[in-house]
């Protein structure tokens, strides 16, 4: 997938649009999502310009990858999610429903979270 620069988390990192801000490093910005689905749901990003994991894991340095995985297990520690436990969760494309077009990681928790897939229609 090629990257929109357009896209509502590019907006985001460059200040266009506000967010709930709960952390921050050199490589990586961590959010409340607009539309929660359990207590905690937060979106963890990278700061660079990937559309998907897939383009993440493929073309990010290994400075930006480390930074975006130690702001992910940083955020769940802030969140106070790590004792009760908790899912992250990356979609992509089509299959995986991903809507926003930049890579992005959700962090679900605060309560128990259930089985984590449910097959369409059941
Ligand atoms: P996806 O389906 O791409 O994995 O998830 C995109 C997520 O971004 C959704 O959970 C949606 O609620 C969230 N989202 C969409 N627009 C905004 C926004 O403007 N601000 C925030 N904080 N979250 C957003």
């Amino acid at each position: 997938m090629s990257y929109d620069p357009n896209n509502i988390f590019a907006k985001i990192l460059r200040g266009e649009i506000p967010c709930d801000r709960v952390h921050e490093n050199d490589h990586a910005l961590a959010f409340r999502d607009i539309n929660p689905q359990t207590p905690v749901h937060v979106l963890v990003i990278p700061k660079g310009a990937y559309a998907d994991l897939t383009d993440f894991a493929a073309n990010a340095p290994a400075d930006e990858i480390e930074g975006f995985v130690r702001a992910l297990g940083e955020t769940a520690q802030m969140l106070g999610i790590t004792d009760g436990g908790y899912r992250a969760l990356t979609n992509i494309g089509e299959h995986g429903l991903q809507e926003v077009p930049h890579f992005h990681v959700h962090l679900f928790g605060g309560q128990p979270l259930g089985r984590m897939i449910k097959p369409p229609g059941k």
